[in-house]
């Protein structure tokens, strides 16, 4: 792990950090509590924040409650993860227009625009460098994200609660990030410890009113972050990974979660992580103009396995293998990393519960056919 020097914050500058930020450039994103859920939206003032919110997440189920203290972070995280930011849910890739002679196309890549995001949290950070290496790698980088993604500045904030959903630290993900962010902030009482994580986060902190972090402060920040780890309720064994699961393509606890799952795509929608697109044709009514258009896919809907007059993935049951099979499987032959952050949205959104800490460990034991087969 990079060591980062440590520098104390008080909360009433906090504003101060909202405010060299804007005056830097960025439009400044953070949570706020909107229609009983926290999402990303611009925010000028602390005020904006949600101070004193907390959620309570578990299979299924999202609520967020008021406790009345003064934490400015004490919500974990909302449906929305770092994804929208650089891989817009719908983007106009092109435009294709007749001409004369034929016909034009015109890329409509977007403008890079400054956007600072407070409160990212660490899963999410790694969900981005997971995303990274999907969309930027090597000579097929995608000019729709990069250009979103170079105006990004992280500021992450290392978690100190943890959600009944959360498995981060099975993953290696969290609850402190170690990478990836410009500032890292931790809460507590008096105040937030940062470290800057780039030399954009240093140039930002040198604006700062700020004093050296005490050893108390520093050991205050780690021992919430160890007690946050400690915390979590699920884990994610991925050791037999990936080989154990492709030995289990067959196994009959597919039947089961198919049975359960409504093939809605919502753990799509949520993960941090996942990437299937479609792309759209919209042709103007004198047929002269047509608009090319990429916007979120689900490997959950019967469309995105339709490939040349057949469906290769028909049922729910292939649909259900396919994403868990990629995310904790063939991603890692794929990427070289897991397709999991461990955020738990997946579980969180899933209108049915389903929980992939639970899938997964029995998916790898041994299938009840096969031993009743034996007997
Ligand atoms: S699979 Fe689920 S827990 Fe893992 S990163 Fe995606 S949403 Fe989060
Ligand atoms: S696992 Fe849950 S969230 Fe995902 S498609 Fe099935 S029902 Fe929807």
């Amino acid at each position: 792990m990079a060591e980062h020097t440590s520098h104390l914050l008080s909360k009433p500058s906090f504003q101060q950090l909202i405010d060299v930020l804007r005056s830097s450039g960025y439009r400044v994103v953070g949570p706020i509590v909107r229609d009983g859920a926290v999402v990303w939206d611009t925010v000028q003032q602390t005020g904006d924040l949600p101070i004193g919110w907390r959620d309570i997440q578990e299979p299924g189920r999202y609520r967020l409650e008021q406790t009345g203290d003064d934490r400015i972070f004490g919500v974990v995280h909302g449906p929305q993860s770092l994804k929208p930011f650089s891989f817009a849910p719908r983007e106009s890739l092109l435009t294709i227009e007749r001409t004369q002679n034929g016909f034009a196309t015109t890329p409509t890549i977007p403008q890079s625009e400054k956007v600072a995001v407070l409160g990212a949290r660490p899963c999410d950070v790694a969900g981005l460098a997971i995303q990274d290496r999907v969309f930027l790698r090597d000579a097929y980088a995608d000019p729709y994200y990069q250009a979103r993604r170079e105006g990004l500045f992280l500021v992450t904030v290392h978690c100190t609660r943890a959600l009944s959903t959360c498995f981060c630290a099975s993953m290696g993900t969290g609850p402190r990030a170690t990478s990836g962010f410009d500032l890292a902030l931790t809460e507590l009482p008096e105040g937030f410890v940062v470290e800057a994580g780039s030399s954009a986060g240093e140039d930002i902190l040198a604006k700062l009113e700020r004093r050296p972090a005490t050893k108390e402060a520093i050991n205050a920040a780690n021992s919430r972050i160890a007690s946050c780890a400690k915390s979590q309720m699920r884990a994610l064994d991925t050791s037999h990974l990936p080989q154990a699961l492709y030995d289990a393509h067959e196994h009959q606890r597919w039947d089961d979660v198919a049975a359960r799952c409504l093939a809605c795509g919502n753990c799509t929608m949520v993960c941090p992580t996942c990437f299937c697109h479609a792309v759209e044709e919209t042709p103007d009514l004198d047929r002269q103009r047509s608009e090319h258009t990429r916007l979120w896919d689900s490997c959950f809907t019967q469309e995105h396995g339709y490939i040349h007059g057949k469906n290769v993935r028909p049922t729910i049951k292939d649909r259900y293998r396919m994403w868990l099979s990629h995310k904790l499987a063939s991603w890692i032959d794929q990427f070289g990393s897991s397709g999991c952050v461990g955020c738990g949205r997946c579980i969180t959104w899933c209108p049915v519960g389903i929980d992939l800490t639970e899938e997964l460990p029995a998916l790898l034991k041994p299938d009840a056919r096969n031993t009743n087969r034996q007997t």
